[in-house]
């Protein structure tokens, strides 16, 4: 578990640099360490290093983690979830990052028995095989949402195209924090291990990073 440790350890190096870099101050950013696939005992390792915000894309992989490990930080949903999975999904995440669609937004007010934080997925190229709303979309989402009760939407989320070069990935940050600042939100989540440093530079308040810290998943993931 010494490779987990190390691993957080450069993490948030690279963080409090691309922090600097932006006159930004690194602890206005949260570092959420994605666990898909991992086992429970290396995000055990993470924890006791200071990790301080766990990912999970499905409901099952986090329902286990959260028997095993409890929840001592928050967890945050960053997948798709499915309408018949809200009730599960409320009692296990503390933060859902991945309201995609309306319906969705609306089975979680009507289920949630406490204010329930989310962000906005925004789906920034229009690509298929992902969720979210069209840039284009956001603000009447935004207006559609704050009127439904116990929803605290916070900001606003994107997993941009996959790119070889970081910086291809940086007008999409842009746009985001762009569509985020339209809408007078406080939260950023954008960047993942390959481009975290470039999505702090362009505004992200939280990064979601799995393998810069858990090391690569198996094809599976
Ligand atoms: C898997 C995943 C991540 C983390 O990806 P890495 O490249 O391993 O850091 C971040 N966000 C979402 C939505 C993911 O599914």
């Amino acid at each position: 578990m010494d490779d987990v440790r190390a691993n957080l350890e450069r993490v948030r190096e690279q963080m409090a640099r691309a922090a600097r870099r932006a006159g930004r101050r690194p602890e206005d950013i949260l570092l959420i360490g994605v666990s898909k696939t991992v086992p429970a005992e290396r995000l055990r390792a993470a924890l006791e290093g200071g990790l301080p915000a766990l990912g999970e894309n499905r409901v099952q992989e986090a329902r286990d983690k959260v028997r095993a490990l409890g929840r001592p930080v928050p967890w945050h949903l960053i997948g798709r979830l499915q309408t018949n999975k809200v009730t599960d999904a409320l009692e296990l995440f503390d933060v859902i990052q991945s309201v995609d669609r309306l319906p969705l937004a609306a089975e979680l007010a009507r289920r949630a028995r406490r204010p329930v934080a989310v962000l906005v997925e925004v789906n920034l190229a229009g690509e298929p095989s992902k969720g979210g709303f069209a840039p284009a979309e956001v603000k009447p989402a935004l207006d559609l949402l704050r009127t439904l009760p116990r929803l605290e939407v916070r900001g606003l989320m994107a997993v941009p195209p996959a790119t070889a070069d970081p910086e291809q990935a940086r007008p999409w940050f842009r746009a985001l924090r762009e569509l985020r600042d339209a809408a007078g939100l406080p939260e950023l989540s954008m960047g993942m291990s390959a481009d975290f440093e470039v999505a702090i530079e362009e505004g992200a308040t939280a990064i979601r990073v799995g393998t810069a810290i858990f090391g690569e998943r198996g094809k599976a993931a």
